[in-house]
């Protein structure tokens, strides 16, 4: 069978554990909680993201705490809620407007969360595409400062 097709059941099978509250627990040998996900200890992930909050923010300190929030929620790897700032990005190009968004391509460098990787107990990037809200940067944003947002791959 298509390895890439049986990495991404894996990947639905050890999200739909953590929503699952009776599903066997495995203990993470690294920081000792029992976590649902089979291929990755979410409370790792999460706790990785944590010892980051300090290296990031959005200019907004709500923005920042629901973002922490989402992020101390995380399921998996390449589920990861983020600020990226702007100058992030390169060849940022319109690409259509909807009824509440202006949908725009760009090369993200750096590129999205999207594997752990347990030797190293860091989240390993990939490539995404973007999407900028309308009416989203309203209040005390800096120049550089607009809020992307990383669509589904
Ligand atoms: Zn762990």
């Amino acid at each position: 069978m298509n390895r890439i097709f049986i990495n991404h059941l894996k990947k639905i099978h050890d999200e739909i554990r953590i929503g699952n509250n009776s599903v066997e627990k495995q203990q993470c040998n690294d920081c000792l909680n029992w976590h649902q996900a089979i291929q990755y200890c979410e409370f790792c992930i999460r706790k990785y993201l944590e010892n980051n909050f300090e290296n990031w923010t959005s200019g907004n300190n709500e923005i920042d705490k629901l973002i922490q929030e989402f992020q101390q929620k995380t399921t998996a790897p390449d589920r990861v809620i983020e600020w990226i700032e702007y100058d992030k990005f390169d060849d940022v190009e319109h690409l259509t407007e909807g009824e509440c968004a202006t949908i725009y391509t760009a090369i993200w460098n750096d590129g999205s969360y999207d594997k752990w990787d347990p030797e190293r107990k860091i989240l390993k990037r990939f490539w995404g595409v973007l999407k900028k809200l309308n009416n989203s940067n309203n209040n005390n944003n800096k120049k550089n400062n607009v809020n992307w947002f990383q669509e589904v791959k």
